[in-house]
């Protein structure tokens, strides 16, 4: 045989284990190289710790809450240590299944790095390594701004390894990772300032749910620092001073930088095999998910398109399954829907009001209320907001969109929905299930106001 192996994976994250395992499944014979954790960033510095942390800082809330439907529990504080041994044993289990599960179908696995000497070859830890063809699943790492002082920021890979909470924290950026992040750090006790550049946090959702998020985060106590950038870090004894545009200061234990994360292309020897990357760093793909050599591939975060696991793990299934299941098929990145855990978490599928109604007349409905459990506990900032753009033309439900308990939750099942091009006339009549805030998507009555019409 020409070639050591039919298909090797360089990268052993959500991406690259779910091609290798099932490409492995279809008989074909495969290698994997990880040089950092298997199951990469999701498992190990993404998701899987994250959302572990955002249920310590809910519960918090919770225990306080739970005084108003009688309980009396006596709090002795949050231990730090705890969470992180928890939150570290879950990762390890994660993460050994993940190699379990690629041995188990028959890959080969190398702990090592693996970079490209020319089109089909690879040097793989002190090996050189030939492949028919070639999986890049390589990631993304966050990155820093570029100001004076930027070494002393943490980056989002270290809230994990932290020893203690921070007590007073500055988080720079206002996405995904800057919005959870502040909010884990506020619910364990953190005081939080959110600095970004914009006007509202979580550019490109929609603004109904930004200017809702900007208030649960300011009831929250997270200090909003719009219109705002970070101009110098400087270490001060112990602690930080940071300066922002504003020309004010925060004298903080922390600063992280949540400002946005780069394809991890450094380094791989691409030039050598004749691929081409973007001005990003991304690797450049066709619709198949082929690369300028057309018998090498990239998924996951390192193309940098839709940087999301589940969104990977599809692709990398789609891609083994077209190369050696006799199924060739693609994933659709449009209606991806996704979450944001922030407190209270936000779902959301298809288009905002303002993308959809660039595209023509839409009638918008919107709903906002407190939920049965936070008429009762009282707890500031804990309202609901969801929302549903509908197309005038053909009733079908464009975009979904939800801030308030549980939106993660509820979005999964109205993703499949909108998936399916549901109309306004099949949510409503769906029979809701009584009480919960989810029934409200199917009892949303008069239209709030109709958008793009010209
Ligand atoms: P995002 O792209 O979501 O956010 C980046 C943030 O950095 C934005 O607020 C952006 O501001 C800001 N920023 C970028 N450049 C600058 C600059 N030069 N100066 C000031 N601010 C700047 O990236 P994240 O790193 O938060 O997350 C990466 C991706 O990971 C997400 O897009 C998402 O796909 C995924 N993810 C998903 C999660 C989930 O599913 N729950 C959780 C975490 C991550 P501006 O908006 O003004 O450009």
């Amino acid at each position: 045989m020409p070639y050591d192996f039919d298909l090797f994976v360089i990268g052993g994250g959500s991406a690259g284990v779910r091609c290798g395992r099932i490409a492995a499944g279809h008989g074909a014979r495969v290698g994997i190289a990880e040089e950092r954790f298997w199951g990469g960033t999701c498992v190990n510095v993404g998701c899987v710790p994250k959302k572990i942390m955002v249920n310590a800082a809910e519960y918090g809330q919770w225990a306080q809450d739970a005084a108003a439907f009688g309980w009396s529990i006596e709090s002795h504080g949050h231990d730090w240590g705890k969470l992180a041994a928890a939150r570290d044993a879950e990762v390890s289990r994660l993460s050994g299944i993940y190699t379990r599960l690629l041995q188990g179908a028959g890959a080969t696995v190398f702990e090592a790095r693996a970079s490209f000497l020319d089109a089909h070859t690879l040097q793989v830890g002190d090996r050189r390594i030939t492949a028919e063809r070639i999986v890049i699943a390589t990631g993304g790492r966050p990155t820093r701004l570029d100001i004076p002082g930027a070494e002393l920021g943490l980056i989002s890979d270290d809230l994990f390894a932290l020893k203690a909470l921070p007590k007073r924290v500055a988080v720079l950026g206002s996405g995904y990772i800057a919005l959870e992040f502040a909010c884990i750090l506020r619910g364990l006790g953190a005081e939080v300032d959110l600095v970004y550049r914009a006007s509202l946090p979580l550019r490109g959702f929609d603004e109904d749910i930004r200017l809702a998020l900007a208030e649960a985060l300011t009831a929250q106590g997270i200090r909003l620092n719009a219109d705002t950038s970070p101009t110098r870090i400087a270490r001060v004894g112990d602690q930080f001073m940071l300066s922002l545009s504003t020309n004010f200061m925060r004298e903080v234990d922390a600063v992280f930088f949540c400002t946005g994360r780069e394809p991890n292309t450094a380094g791989l020897g691409l030039d050598a095999a004749g691929i081409e990357t973007d001005a990003n760093g991304a690797v450049v793909v066709d619709d198949d998910h082929a690369t300028s050599r057309k018998h090498v591939f990239a998924i996951g975060d390192v193309i940098h398109r839709v940087n999301l696991t589940p969104m990977a793990t599809a692709v990398g299934h789609a891609l083994a399954d077209t190369l050696f299941g006799g199924n060739p098929r693609k994933v659709s990145y449009e209606n991806v829907p996704t979450a944001v855990f922030t407190s209270p978490p936000i779902g959301t599928v298809g288009m905002t009001e303002a993308e959809a109604a660039a595209r023509g007349p839409v009638d918008v409905y919107v709903t906002r209320f407190t939920p049965m459990r936070h008429a009762i506990s009282g707890r500031a900032g804990r309202r609901t907001l969801m929302k549903l753009i509908v197309c005038q033309k053909t009733r079908r439900v464009l975009g979904a969109h939800m801030l308030g308990e549980d939106a993660g939750e509820i979005m999964q099942g109205i993703g499949i929905a909108v998936v399916m091009r549901a109309t306004k006339e099949d949510f409503d009549r769906t029979i809701g299930i009584h009480p919960t805030a989810a029934e409200e998507f199917v009892t949303l009555r008069t239209r709030a106001r109709e958008a793009g019409v010209a």
